[in-house]
Parts: C-alpha cells; sequence; structure tokens
C-alpha cells in the first residue's frame, strides 16, 4: 500500500497549527477553534468546522487529514476487558486494550477506565516471554496514531479514559518523540485533558532515553520491566540487559526519580523457576528501596507457543511476602480470568483466548 501523503491533524501540538494558519495569513486564535473541533467536538471533516472561514477549511482539507485509523473488530463487552483491533493507513494492524475499574492498577482510584496502548507496530526487543516481540519489529506508530487510539476507543465504547499506559505492543522509548509528543497532546487542557499523573510509560530499559525522559518537562508516570533483579535472571529473558545491565538501568533510575516527586514502579512478571526464588525476593526489595519504587507483581500470562508458566499461587504470595517483610510497597495481580495481564504484552494473541480457559471473546466486527 502507498505510504500516505498527507499528515493527521491530530500529530500537531497548538502551536503548531497556529503556526501553520501564519502560512495561511489566519489568525492565532483560530488554532483553538480547529482544536477544539477535534478533540472536544470530535469532527470527521474539516467541513464540519462551521466557525472556520471557507477557505481556511478547504486549505486543511488539502494538507491534513483527520483520523487515519479505523476500528476492525472489537472484542469483549461492556464490563470486561475490550479489545480493539485498528488498521492503520498503511495496512499495519495494532490493538488497544480497555480495562474497566481496577483496583490497585498503577496506585489509581478504582473508578479509572485505562487504555492500554500500542507504541510500535512489533517489537524489536524480543524478550522471550513476551508476545509482541514473537514477529519481530515493523514501524514506531507516530503520534496521531497513538492519540487515535484514544479517540476511537472513547467513540466505540462511550466511555471517557481517563488513565493511559503505554504498555500495548511495541517499547515506547525506542520511539521517543512520537510517545513524548503523544503525551503532550493527550494531557494538553486543549487536547484530550488527561493529568499527567495519570499517564504511565513502561520501559524495558532503555537506559539513556530514561535520562533523556526525566530531562524532558513532563510529570506522567514510569514503569520499569524489571523481571529480574540479577544480570543473571536479566539476561536470560531480556537481550536488552545485555546492551545495558542492571547497574546502568538502576542508575539511570537513580537520576529519573531525582528529577521527579512520583514514584517509580517496577513491572516483574512472576515466571516459575525463572525469577521466582527468595533470593530474587530479597535482591528485589533492596532495588525498589534504592528508588524508593513500588512493585508490581503481575503472575506470568501463557503464551501459546512459549514454554514459560506462571508459578503456584503458594510460591506468588510468598515472594510477595518477602518484598513486605522488606517493606516494599508490593501488590500482586489476583484478577480472575488474567484479563489485565493479557491486555498488555500480548495484544497480538488475543485472537486466542480462548485456549487460557476464559470464555471465547464475544466479536463484534465493524468496518472492513
Ligand atoms: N515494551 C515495554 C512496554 C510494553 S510490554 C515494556 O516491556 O515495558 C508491557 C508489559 O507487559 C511489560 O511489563 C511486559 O513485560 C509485560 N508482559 C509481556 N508479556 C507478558 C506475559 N506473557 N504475561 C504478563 N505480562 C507480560
Ligand atoms: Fe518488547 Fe516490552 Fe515485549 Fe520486551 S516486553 S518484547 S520490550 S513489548
Amino acid at each position: 500500500m502507498q505510504k500516505p501523503s498527507k499528515p493527521s491533524i491530530q500529530s500537531l501540538l497548538l502551536e503548531e497549527i497556529a503556526a501553520y494558519l501564519a502560512t495561511r495569513d489566519q489568525r492565532p486564535y483560530r488554532a483553538k477553534q480547529i482544536a477544539d473541533w477535534i478533540y472536544e467536538k470530535r469532527v470527521n471533516s474539516f467541513d464540519e468546522m462551521t466557525d472556520l472561514p471557507n477557505d481556511l477549511r478547504n486549505n486543511l482539507a488539502n494538507d491534513f487529514v483527520i483520523g487515519g485509523i479505523e476500528t476492525v473488530r472489537v472484542l469483549g463487552s461492556d464490563d470486561t476487558t475490550r479489545k480493539f483491533l485498528f488498521r492503520l493507513r498503511d495496512g499495519d494492524l495494532i490493538e488497544s486494550v480497555l480495562i474497566p475499574a481496577s483496583p490497585a492498577l498503577y496506585g489509581q482510584q478504582s473508578d479509572r477506565r485505562t487504555i492500554c496502548v500500542s507504541t510500535q507496530v512489533g517489537c524489536a526487543y524480543g524478550c522471550k516471554f513476551c508476545a509482541s516481540g514473537l514477529d519481530g519489529f515493523t514501524r514506531n506508530l507516530d503520534s496521531s496514531e497513538i492519540v487515535q487510539q484514544l479517540l476511537l476507543v472513547e467513540k466505540e465504547s462511550g466511555e471517557k479514559i481517563n488513565n493511559v499506559v503505554f504498555m500495548g505492543m511495541g517499547e515506547p522509548l525506542a520511539n521517543f518523540s512520537n510517545v513524548v509528543r503523544a503525551i503532550r497532546i493527550i494531557n494538553a487542557t486543549w487536547g484530550l485533558e488527561i493529568g499527567a499523573r495519570h499517564i504511565t510509560v513502561s520501559t524495558s530499559g532503555l537506559a539513556p532515553q530514561i535520562r533523556k525522559l526525566a530531562d524532558e518537562p513532563l510529570q506522567s508516570r514510569l514503569a520499569i520491566s524489571l523481571h529480574g533483579a540479577t544480570d543473571s535472571v536479566r539476561n536470560k529473558i531480556m537481550p536488552i540487559n545485555r546492551k545495558y545491565d542492571l547497574e546502568t538501568l538502576l542508575s539511570a533510575c537513580d537520576y529519573y526519580a531525582s528529577r521527579r516527586k512520583q514514584r517509580l514502579y517496577f513491572e516483574y512478571i512472576l515466571i516459575a523457576g525463572i525469577n521466582d526464588s527468595d533470593e530474587q525476593a530479597h535482591l528485589l526489595a533492596g532495588h525498589a528501596r534504592r528508588l524508593n519504587a513500588k512493585i508490581n507483581l503481575i503472575p506470568y500470562n501463557k503464551v501459546e507457543g512459549l514454554e514459560w508458566s506462571r508459578p503456584s499461587r503458594t510460591r506468588q504470595e510468598r515472594f510477595l511476602s518477602i518484598l513486605r517483610e522488606h517493606g516494599s510497597v508490593a501488590t500482586l495481580r489476583r484478577e480472575k480470568g488474567h484479563d489485565i495481564d493479557a491486555a498488555c504484552g500480548q495484544l497480538r494473541l488475543q485472537a486466542k483466548r480462548s485456549e487460557t480457559g476464559d470464555e471465547p471473546p464475544k466479536t463484534r466486527t465493524l468496518a472492513r
């Protein structure tokens, strides 16, 4: 398929819309009018922007598109995790997940509706346990493709999203500028107006980009996918650790923590026989203390075709209790059905959910 020629207007910041307007001899206040049509009134065409002069509407339509990605399928029902399959303009497919009210997810209140967004098509980092990396990397999403995931999920679900986690397909910090730009638009009062504290970026450990993110004037939160408390464990399951070892990662986190008020999160998937020993728990608690980080333990969610499995309930609880004995702030996801685990990092395999023992997802086919 051909590369799209016109950019999507949803990739522009307000000041960039204003700069464009200046090239068309238009007054800057029109930028806010345009943003209102896009993010508040949610129109699908420039023709509907009825308070703009005709020639400006024509110019905009010549230079930009609104949107560009389309919904292919919605899986799941209103009170469960819903999964949305989208087609990009070049034909690639991505998914987002809407997670309903869920206590203890990233420290937010329980009435939150969380969207898990993708940042890349595929992922180049090839963590051994993850479905997203299985087929390798195709390309980065641009910022409008990230922002549109929120707009389309709100449109399809009729619900207002108030929490965003960058935990779908891809490594957000490997797509740094598009992710930062998308966060600005999602956070802006002229944009989607979601508070920075309700936006969490997750990384597998790109140390230099963690430092770079720390220097950005953003108050979003950061989660580190640690999954191992020593180099030997991380090396086994996360190839990134051979480039940025644990100490390099933790010292980048020190820097990040020194620049932000918000706590860091450690994500720690519990995988049987790999990273669930007492020793790992003791060391993990030490790393968390060093950074004042909160730990989210996530029992591994089986990926078809991969050998890994989750530890027994007893082992999971034992791991948690060791962390707590050290005074760590830690949670263990105990949800039935593992919907949230499945949501993030396993997007491509959602259609195979029935094999995990859950009900097969209800499928609603939309535009084809
Ligand atoms: N690339 C980023 C963000 C996407 S992955 C990162 O790695 O942090 C989002 C989260 O889902 C990560 O913590 C990842 O380790 C986790 N994940 C991947 N596969 C999983 C699985 N099978 N079960 C549970 N969590 C998984
Ligand atoms: Fe990529 Fe994150 Fe999956 Fe690793 S866990 S392969 S970094 S998406």
